[in-house]
């Protein structure tokens, strides 16, 4: 750690040097001054606690102030490797806000010391930096998406999951689709990565919720009980920083009257890796509501078994990757198999996803695998042809 000890009055950096280092006051007091071009102007008097220095440093603008102890001061080198490391691991968008802040703060000082009321126009610009000019696009990706929530665009679609004994329907995924006027049906991969990175999802995922409850309780044979059709719905990680989520369940649950015995919440093996006692919190809770938690994807991240024993999970979706690599490759059927015996021993039910060839079904029964969905049982449908279904 690199300390700095000045006597009152010396400079520690001056107005239209490159800015190498930021500074963070230890002790003593700093004023910075600008007005090179003109009469000199405070901009600021700092004390301990307060970073100093750190716009030239991001912006890579010569310094457009000057700063000097007031006092004897003590301050902490910061540098520049530092500094950018953290603005590095940033939001994209964030740190273009970022720099975007410092190019007006920058023109504010400019206009306050030669008192003109020049309307800076350069300023966005000068703050781009290459390769990062569509990182507002994003904004605008999601401002569109903001709308189409609002809008009702945002709609479930249904994926039968069937009991791979019998043959009968047994519940349905739900996957959202934007019904988009131009481009027709969207797909959740052309717009759930910026609403992950927006937040948005949060509202998404509980909407889809909402709408497919209804639906599927509007479904003429629903029933309100054991014979309603499960939902499993998909709950992204970005819920997982608290557990507000619960009652925002809780809330639909009550104003739907969906039975929560018929709810079944997807969630990936990310969020048990990320926030591993939040996710555990978030699990039991479902429990609470009288909800079950499916482990989805399993078999394709991490070390996925040793979160089986930590986890009170209630069933596993084995991904598409095995069912569909278990016809030709001995050692992904050897896999697939290791994965059922385990979920046997645990008790737990597994659906085996992406099936789209009667071919492996036999085997999969054998191996006692529970359900199955995929394009042979149907595709993911809307609200009507979901409720068609439940009624035949
Ligand atoms: P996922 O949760 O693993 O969903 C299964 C995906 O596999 C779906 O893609 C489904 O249409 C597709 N699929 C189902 N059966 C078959 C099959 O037999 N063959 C093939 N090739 N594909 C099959 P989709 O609908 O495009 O969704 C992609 C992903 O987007 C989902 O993967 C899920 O991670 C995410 N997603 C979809 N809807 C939501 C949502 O409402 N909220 C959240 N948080 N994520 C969602
Ligand atoms: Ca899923
Ligand atoms: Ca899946
Ligand atoms: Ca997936």
């Amino acid at each position: 750690m690199d300390v700095l000890q000045l006597e009152a009055g010396a400079r520690i950096f001056s107005e239209g040097e490159p800015g190498d280092h930021a500074y963070l006051i230890g002790s003593g007091s700093v004023e910075i001054v600008t007005g090179r071009d003109g009469p000199p102007v405070v901009l600021a008097r700092l004390g301990a606690g307060e970073l100093i220095g750190e716009m030239a440093v991001i912006d890579d603008h010569p310094r457009s102030a000057t700063a000097r102890a007031l006092e004897p001061v003590e301050l902490l080198v910061i540098t520049r490797d530092v500094l950018r490391g953290y603005l590095e691991r940033a939001d994209p968008l964030l740190s273009r806000l970022l720099h975007v802040l410092i190019a007006r703060m920058r023109h504010a000082q400019r206009a306050l010391v030669q008192r003109t009321d020049d309307v800076p126009s350069a300023s966005l610009e000068d703050s781009a930096e290459g390769g990062e000019g569509d990182v507002f696009s994003l904004l605008i990706d999601d401002l569109k998406i903001r709308q189409a929530l609002a809008e009702g665009a945002l709609e479930p679609f249904f994926q039968p999951i069937v009991e791979l004994g019998s043959g009968r329907l047994a519940g349905f995924e739900t996957l959202v689709r934007w019904r988009h006027p131009e481009r027709g049906l969207v797909m959740p991969a052309d717009f759930i990565p910026t609403a992950e990175r927006s937040g948005l999802i949060r509202a998404i995922d509980l909407h889809v919720f909402e709408r497919a409850a209804r639906a599927v309780l509007a479904a003429q044979g629903a029933g309100n009980g054991e014979d309603t059709p499960f939902l499993s719905i998909n709950l992204s990680g970005s819920h997982f920083a608290s557990l507000d989520v619960i009652d925002q369940l809780a809330a639909i649950i009550e104003d739907t009257g969906f039975p929560p015995q018929r709810l079944k919440v997807e969630i990936t093996e990310g969020v048990l890796v990320a926030h591993p006692e939040r996710a555990l919190a978030v699990i039991e809770a479902i429990h609470g509501l009288g909800a079950q938690v499916s482990l989805d994807d399993f078999g394709t991240g991490y070390s996925s078994l040793s979160y089986l024993h930590r986890f009170p999970i209630d069933v596993l979706k084995i991904d598409r990757s095995f069912v569909v690599g278990m016809a030709e490759h001995p050692r992904t059927a050897a896999i697939t198999k290791a994965m059922l015996q385990l979920a046997g021993a645990l008790g737990l039910q597994v659906v085996a996803e992406g099936i789209e060839t009667d071919g492996v079904v036999p085997r999969l029964r054998d191996l006692g695998c529970h359900y199955g969905q995929g394009w042979l049982f149907g595709r993911p449908m809307p609200a009507d042809a979901m409720q068609r279904l439940v009624a035949s």
